[in-house]
């Protein structure tokens, strides 16, 4: 984990997973996505029927299969990292985000665009 990242994203669900995957299209060097939940995708995980998809990957899904989908787009991107099981408590005016979890305690983190 680093002090400063060009780009913080709270919540790691197919919004902000899709935010994470525009924002390295569009050439930020460094994202971070923090997740509170231990796993991403967001509360997709839990609709489980199909449906979704249509639009965007133009074939049925299930929520968590449109999750994975999500998920699938930002891995192995050296640029962007994700930060499950922690919670944002604040983002500072500076764009200092404020967030804890059991792992790393307490964390202060610059981001240019939060
Ligand atoms: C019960 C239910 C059923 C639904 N059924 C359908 C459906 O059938 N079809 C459909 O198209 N849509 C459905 N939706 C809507 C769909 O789930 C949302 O449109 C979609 O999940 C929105 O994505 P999102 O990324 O904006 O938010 P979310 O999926 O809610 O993701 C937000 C993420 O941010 C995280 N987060 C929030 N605050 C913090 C914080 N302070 N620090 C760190 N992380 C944080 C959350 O843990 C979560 O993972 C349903 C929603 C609900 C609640």
């Amino acid at each position: 984990m680093k002090n400063l990242y060009d780009v913080i994203i709270v919540g790691g669900g197919p919004a902000g997973l899709s935010a994470a995957y525009s924002a390295w299209q569009n050439g930020a060097k460094s994202i971070l996505v923090i997740e509170r939940d231990r796993e991403l995708g967001g509360i997709l995980q839990q609709c489980i029927h199909n449906g979704f998809g249509l639009h965007h990957f133009k074939e049925e899904l299930t929520g968590p299969g449109y999750a994975y989908r999500c998920i699938e787009m930002i891995k192995d991107k050296p640029e962007i990292e994700t930060l499950v099981d922690t919670m944002v408590l604040e983002v500072l005016q500076d764009k200092t985000v404020i967030a804890v979890s059991p792992e790393h305690g307490l964390l202060k983190i610059a981001g240019r665009t939060v």
